[in-house]
């Protein structure tokens, strides 16, 4: 018999495990190593060895090579060897970058890999869902996604979407039921829940019937095709100047070759110095670099609490302009406390502290037990009726299991004696539909001892009062005329202005007990009351709005919450300017396009807004220019969040559905998290365009040394050798330190970079033709010095050359730190940068004085008195373009100074 077909107990026999407590811990490892990992089997990856080998396939390494052998073969062994260990040692680095990337990369999927709540040894726990094994308990509710095929076993309101399997994106309900038939597909199956789909509505439980290959998903994945690593824009932008560089590269060694050998150089030196000279300028490392430089970044994002799950999120991130962020929970705490309650016509005021269940209830000052007071009493009663959190004590005091808001309500509650265990033997819960921030309210159908049934209905107090027919007042249960509503707003605005969140409970009798549709319960009600909680805002929220604003990035509280809380909230945390407004749900479905594009661009606070509202406001803004982040959590929300530039997840309080549309997910949920990972990207994005900078520049000024040499007739500056060790000791070390280098102190004093702007905008190129330039022009003038003061001493005023262009780059690196100056920060302070730095000098100080290395390198040793003048040059670059940065400072200085 197939599982869909049994009844629920016949599943646990078959499964060996029990619904109520799943299985044990040891049972869940013994079944592990039976039916492995619930994995879908991927394609095969590169090896290590492929990647290795890869190094080599560039075309000008293999054409280096080729030259190498038949160097080799004409008697030139020493050269031969040198250039053989170069290019290893060169792939070995490129390898190393790879791998590292790749690695780096795999642990970023690890982070966000997906969890999944199940019951084992009677205990809730999450899991990562590689580690469901059959017949484990699955516990599943909205926004969730399957972590396995399960038969279930408990639904409350269940509908799934099952289109990853069936292509049909409209929910299908679920039950319980076993179902009988022949040829029945996917769909038909209503008690199997599967791997892949996603719940839409309600909750249930499940016992896992299949896991890993051995599920539906697992037989279609062969089909699937595994989505493809995008590369970011920046990667795809760089692959493209790649192209172009590479040929730029290509024409001007060619030049070098053909007009070396037309002043009558040796046509086999000539293309041995060319081959060379390419392999050295064309900066094949970028692309892994800048990998690198992304993926540690995103590490460093990890440990301030932000995943990335996106790559090309991390240079979005420093173009956002607009953030759009939930109130509860992202800026405020999200614990509640309720301090206030209104009930019977009477407003309470109630003590205690968090989630602590310690507390008493005042009215008008004085101490009266809820015990004497039947609407309060109530109120409080219904609280608890059904209500899902729980309570739990532990070392640092009361912590609470589930949602805030119904966890504040259970507080209160208990603060007056109803312990949801104490009533479930009196009351029991027949039919439930749940919370979801569209409706704004939840109900509950509950049936007495006695056989009575009625509803509860808990939600947003203008929706409740919409609802309500009559309220409850003063003992008696009159009809809600305009004299009691504008009694009940009265008291909301109350609360609204002490920032308080508001939750109104309403009822009714019902007269059966079956078959009810949410809509039957949810109206006609009778109004019982509000609870006002607290919910403080997060200390550290002020100080990064006020951050962001300097940043050039506008703050908008987006929430369902009512706008008086909204408003008092607003103000405190600096989001509300003096001439900022709030829109309100209602407003904003009443208008146009263009109405909407205007008020986005002026409102500072939206509220009662619905999920479907927050798409809207994300287009507007975006009409309007902005390059926008916005938060969620909820499945409702993730339409949204996939619209944004930036969509953002909560990382404790998201659903499934919200992570996988994101491309940030806030581990603690923080408003401050966001901004925090704003300034990493473009950390990041700065750091990218250092290394750019320096390595582009030192290539430019290695091919126009050889390049101003061979026009004036002269001897080569640098044999082939030096140029390949050149390139090693100074493009690998120093540009990865680079990639990791910290941000310069006003990166969150800009504004946002133009998402369209090109890597080498707001001066770059420039900083690198000049510097290039002058590289190429500092070492060619120290050998010219050298070479026509000893004509007959070539190779000494090669290996002055030499160091002086190495020399040179070590010092631009340092330049390369700043946007402004060399000396607009300690240049110290990156100690990567100072250990690869002082490697690099150590590797060039080694095959100029290490004499068994001398002959292969065609160096001698440097007298010490010519150091002293190989500094000067290689300092006059950084020297001349410091300098011409101060005096044109100086002078916008003065013409301001002027102006006023
Ligand atoms: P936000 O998260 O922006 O504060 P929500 O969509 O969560 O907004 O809530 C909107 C309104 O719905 C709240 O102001 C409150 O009145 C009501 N509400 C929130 N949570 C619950 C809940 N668990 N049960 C009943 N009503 C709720
Ligand atoms: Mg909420």
């Amino acid at each position: 018999m197939k599982f869909h077909q049994m009844h629920i107990s016949d599943v646990e026999k078959a499964l060996q495990t029990d619904m109520n407590r799943g299985l044990s811990d040891k049972d869940a490892e013994k079944r592990k190593k039976r039916y492995g990992e619930n994995v879908l089997e991927e394609g095969e990856k590169p090896s290590r060895l492929r990647i290795f080998f890869s190094q080599f396939k560039d075309f000008m390494v293999i054409v280096l090579l080729i030259a190498t052998v038949i160097s080799g073969l004409l008697g030139e062994y020493m050269d031969a060897l040198t250039i053989i260990i170069i290019v290893i040692t060169n792939g070995i680095l490129g390898y190393i970058q790879e791998y590292r990337a790749e690695k780096s990369l795999d642990a970023l999927k690890e982070l966000s890999a997906p969890q999944a709540n199940v019951f084992r040894g009677g205990k809730k726990l999450k899991i990562p869902t590689k580690e469901i094994v059959p017949g484990d308990v699955l516990l599943f509710s909205s926004g969730d996604r399957i972590g396995a095929d399960v038969r279930i076993v408990e639904a409350n309101g269940l509908e799934i979407d099952e289109s990853p399997l069936t292509g049909e994106s409209v929910p299908v309900e679920k039950g319980t039921e076993p179902v009988f038939g022949e040829d029945l597909g996917i769909g038909d199956m209503a008690n199997l829940a599967f791997m892949g789909t996603m719940v839409t509505r309600g909750s249930g439980k499940g016992i896992v019937i299949g896991t890993g290959m051995n599920t539906a998903m697992g037989k279609i994945a062969d089909m699937l095709q595994s989505a493809k690593e995008s590369m970011t824009p920046l990667q795809r932008r760089l692959e493209e100047l790649g192209k172009i560089l590479l040929a730029l590269c290509l024409v001007l060694t060619v030049l070098v070759v053909v007009i070396g050998v037309l002043q009558g150089h040796d046509v086999y030196t000539m293309f041995l110095a060319g081959v060379s000279l390419a392999v050295a300028a064309i900066p094949e490392g970028l692309p892994a670099i800048v990998t690198i430089a992304l993926s540690l970044g995103v590490q460093r994002m990890v440990r301030k609490n932000s995943i990335v799950r996106k790559l090309p999120a991390v240079e979005t991130l420093g173009s956002v302009s607009v953030i759009c962020s939930d109130k509860t929970g992202t800026m405020t705490a999200n614990k509640m406390t309720v301090t206030r309650i209104f009930a019977g016509g009477k407003v309470w005021a109630v003590t205690g502290h968090g989630y602590e269940p310690k507390g008493d209830f005042f009215y008008r000052d004085r101490k009266i037990s809820p015990k004497n007071d039947p609407a309060l009493e109530k109120l409080l009663l219904f609280s608890a009726l059904g209500n899902p959190t729980r309570i739990v004590q532990g070392k640092d005091g009361y912590r609470l299991e589930g949602d805030p808001t119904e966890g504040a309500m259970l507080v209160a509650a208990l603060k007056a004696g109803f312990h949801p265990e104490r009533l479930a033997g009196r009351y029991k819960i027949i039919g439930e539909f749940p919370f979801d921030s569209a409706r704004k309210r939840s109900s509950a159908a509950v049936e007495t001892g006695g056989g009575k049934v009625f509803a509860v209905v808990k939600g947003a107090p203008e929706i409740l009062l919409q609802l309500s027919e009559r309220i409850l007042w003063d003992g008696r249960e009159v009809p809600l005329n305009g004299e009691y509503r504008r009694a009940v707003n009265a008291v909301l605005e109350e609360m609204g202005t002490s920032a308080l969140r508001a939750i109104a409970v309403a009822y009714k009798p019902l007269s059966k007990r079956g078959g009810l549709s949410g809509d039957e319960v949810e109206r006609d009600l009778i109004f019982a009351g509000v609870m006002g909680m607290m919910d403080p805002p997060r200390k550290e929220v002020r100080q990064a709005v006020k951050e962001c604003k300097e940043a050039g990035i506008k703050t908008v509280m987006i929430t369902g919450d009512h706008a008086t809380t909204a408003r008092s909230v607003a103000r405190e945390l600096g989001i509300l300017s003096k001439t900022g407004k709030i829109i309100e749900g209602t407003e904003l479905e009443k208008m146009d396009g263009e109405e909407l594009e205007e008020a986005a661009k002026e409102a500072d606070v939206f509220a009662r807004v619905s999920p479907e509202h927050k798409l809207k406001i994300v287009r507007a803004l975006q009409k309007s220019g902005a390059i926008v982040a916005m938060t969620g959590d909820g499945v409702n929300d993730a339409p949204a969040i996939k619209q944004a530039d930036i969509g953002i997840a909560m990382g404790r309080s998201g659903t499934d559905v919200a992570k996988e549309a994101s491309s940030l997910i806030l581990i603690d949920d923080n408003f401050a998290t966001i901004k925090a990972a704003i300034e990493e990207g473009r950390t990041i994005y700065e750091n990218i365009r250092k290394f750019i900078r320096y390595l582009l520049a030192s290539n430019v000024g290695e091919i126009l040394v050889m390049l101003f040499a061979m026009i004036l007739g002269l001897p080569l500056p640098l044999v082939p050798i030096q140029i390949l060790w050149v390139n090693l000791v100074t493009d690998g070390l120093p540009a990865m330190a680079l990639g990791v280098d910290g941000a310069e102190e006003d990166v969150m004093k800009r504004k946002p970079r133009h998402p369209k702007e090109g890597i080498f905008a707001r001066g770059l190129g420039w900083k690198i033709i000049s510097r290039g330039f002058l590289i190429g022009g500092a070492t060619l003038l120290s050998f010219l010095f050298m070479y026509s003061r000893h004509p007959d001493q070539l190779a000494y005023a090669q290996t002055v050359a030499f160091a002086t262009l190495i020399l040179a780059q070590l010092i631009h690196v340092y330049d390369c730190r700043s946007e402004r100056s060399i000396f607009a920060r300690n240049p110290f302070e990156n100690h990567f940068l100072n250990g690869a730095v002082l490697s690099s000098f150590l590797l060039m100080l080694l095959v100029i004085y290490y004499p068994p290395l001398q002959p292969v390198f065609r160096t001698e040793a440097i007298l010490l008195r010519d150091w002293l003048f190989i500094a000067a040059m290689a300092a006059l670059p950084t020297f001349l373009l410091t300098g011409t940065f101060y005096l044109r400072n100086q002078k916008r200085y003065d013409i301001m100074k002027e102006g006023n």
